[in-house]
């Protein structure tokens, strides 16, 4: 059975390590992860006033990559039944009216929802001059990072586990291994190299490379992985992961249902 050991769990940053899985399977869980799990981005913009220097489709774009605090509840906008796409169900508006001089930045969106409100109140969006002034309504909507890269909810990484062998019977107990680890893991151990940390490894086969004996052999695991979320904060990574494997769930329920049709 698959197994998941949260190796670290800060903020917005998540490690976990995979077990008894497969390499398809890990791809499959990052692209589920990057594709499929919907948080909030603005997605369309209405402009009252717009003084600035920027044109209003490359403030629209900007105003799409601020990342929105992703909550609960929203449907999707093809789950709704209202007609325009932007009821309180679907949606959630975010307006902001300025006069220069002043930097808008991101904390200047009043939004519709306390809940669903710019990660960071300093991204800066625009600089506006004396008396130019800057006025619109913002619509953010649930999306999928398949459709757009606004709505990934973070970068997503993984690698596989490092294996470290040493021939212990050519191995001379130089050291020449363990000063040349950039990663500094390697010591001696009664006599014997050994590492301390597998999963700080990058497989980068400096050691391989120092040995003058041929002692080291690196490889890598197949069945286990080193997962890395970085979220962008509209959700916590492991409601992204959590979310993801939703989604993967959801798609083989619909599978099964087509087989059985068969
Ligand atoms: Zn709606």
């Amino acid at each position: 059975m698959m197994e998941l050991e949260t190796r670290r769990l800060e903020g917005d940053e998540m490690e976990f390590v995979l077990s008894e899985a497969n390499p398809a399977f890990a791809n499959a869980l990052r692209r589920a992860m990057l594709r499929e799990v919907p948080i909030m981005a603005i997605d369309e913009v209405e402009f009252v006033a717009n003084d600035s220097v920027m044109y209003d489709e490359i403030l629209s774009h900007n105003l799409g990559l601020v990342p929105l605090r992703t909550p609960d509840g929203y449907l999707m906008p093809d789950e709704c039944k209202c007609k325009e796409d932007r009821c309180s169900r679907c949606s959630v508006s975010l307006s902001l009216k300025r006069e220069g001089p002043v930097t808008v930045t991101s904390g200047d969106l009043k939004s519709s929802d306390k809940k669903v409100v710019p990660v960071g109140a300093s991204i800066m969006l625009v600089k506006l001059d004396k008396e130019q002034k800057l006025e619109f309504t913002a619509i953010a909507r649930l999306g999928l990072g398949k459709e757009h890269s606004k709505w990934q909810p973070g970068v997503i990484s993984y690698k596989y586990m490092p294996i470290f062998e040493v021939d212990l019977k050519a191995c001379d107990a130089c050291g020449a291994c363990i000063e040349r680890c950039p990663r500094n893991i390697l010591e001696l151990s009664k006599d014997k190299v050994k590492i301390t940390d597998i999963e700080k490894c990058t497989m980068c086969q400096t050691c391989v490379e120092a040995c003058p004996r041929e002692a080291i052999r690196i490889g890598h695991d197949d069945s286990r992985f080193i997962f890395r979320i970085e979220s962008t904060g509209a959700l916590p990574p492991e409601r992204i992961l959590l979310k993801a494997i939703e989604a993967l769930g959801k798609r083989c329920k619909e599978f099964v249902k087509q087989v059985k049709k068969l």
